[in-house]
């Protein structure tokens, strides 16, 4: 049997090709997926450009959902015709420390999707059964396919944060995480939400999905305007890709706040030691989320409180998904319909 799959190319010019490909033979704990969409997800760009080494020829795509077509014998967490998930977190090693304490996506070993194993922007992927975590039924799988990678990340994050109902949290960054997390914070963690972005139409997409207030530091100081209108959040998320937004965070929350860093700029952020010391700052770290994590995120859109921005593409549009991703023109998240412009037998 064949597949069609988007692959980075052999020299990872930050493009891919599109390949026909056998599908392999299942081995142990593995099941087969019929993808149905795959999400773009900015760390594809990454992979693809060869930023974390080079990975010619391999199938990207962490934002993977698809229906179980055949298990290995002896599978038993997955059924043929079950609806699941393709995430960045493909097998951890299941022993180690994190693994066994819930923080399985620190484990050392890790291996990740569309990175270090062939990923879901591809008609068919193989996962391995025990991680590929269940869509509950009556959330949209486009939907789902957001929430996969960018719902996880926010919905974790805030649980990272601490934030208790009634409480400020301030999102750094309103774009496709931060509007997601804009919507986690608000109607499941039942915070006051302040967003920040440089532009104004991913705020007021903000305000529409349950801001309470947003600021553009562009035009004023944001940590400032956090401080004067709340007294200081008691909490940030930093999904911007924007030292800058790193050091306003820490400005913007109270004391004893704590700032949970989401967004990859390549830079180092500043941190005055006596801001630290003497407010009890803290600043912490957040990667994706666990299999537990992923179901908890999927069933608050099963629920209808979050509802992810997605626009559905072809397969053959995913170069120009990521010039456009490049550019900075997109609103919400591209998502990937393999159905979609496809010619191929297997639809
Ligand atoms: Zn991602
Ligand atoms: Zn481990």
């Amino acid at each position: 049997m064949k597949m069609k799959a988007a692959v980075v190319t052999q020299d990872s010019n930050g493009n891919v090709d599109l390949v026909e490909r056998d599908i392999r033979p299942l081995e142990n704990g593995e099941a087969l997926v019929e993808v149905e969409y795959c999400g773009v997800c900015h760390t594809d760009l990454h992979v693809a450009a060869g930023d974390f080494g080079q990975k010619p020829g391999r199938v990207l795509g962490h934002e993977g959902i698809g229906i179980v077509k055949e298990v290995f014998p002896g599978v038993t967490s997955l059924k043929p015709g079950d609806r699941v998930s393709i995430a960045w977190l493909y097998k951890s090693c299941g022993g180690c420390e994190y693994c066994v304490t819930g923080r399985e996506t620190l484990c050392r070993r890790v291996v990740n999707s569309g990175y270090t194993a062939d990923g879901a922007m591809a008609t068919h992927c193989i996962v391995y059964a025990d991680y590929a975590v269940k869509v509950p039924e009556g959330l949209d799988p486009a939907q789902a396919s957001s929430i996969t990678c960018a719902g996880v990340t926010c919905y974790k994050a805030i649980k990272v944060s601490g934030v208790q109902p009634g409480q400020w949290i301030a999102i750094y960054g309103a774009g496709g995480l931060g509007n997601l997390a804009v919507q986690y914070a608000k109607k499941v963690f039942g915070a006051h939400v302040v967003a920040v972005d440089i532009n104004d139409d991913k705020l007021a997409l903000a305000q529409e999905v349950g801001a309470d207030l947003v600021v553009n530091p562009s035009k004023e100081d944001a940590a400032r305007f956090i401080q004067e209108k709340t007294g200081g959040a008691h909490a940030a998320v930093v999904t911007a890709v924007s030292r800058a937004a790193f050091n306003s965070s820490v400005d913007c929350v109270r004391a004893g706040g704590r700032v949970v860093a989401v967004g990859l700029p390549s830079e180092k952020m500043d941190l005055s030691i006596p801001r630290l010391v003497l407010d009890g700052i803290e600043v912490i770290g957040s990667l994706v989320g666990t299999r537990k994590d992923l179901e908890e995120a999927f069933q608050f859109g099963a629920e209808g409180l979050v509802v992810p921005v997605v626009q559905t593409r072809s397969l053959d549009e995913t170069n120009a998904i990521f010039q456009e991703m490049r550019d900075g023109k997109i609103q919400g998240r591209m998502v990937i319909d393999m159905k979609k412009g496809c010619c191929c037998s297997h639809s």
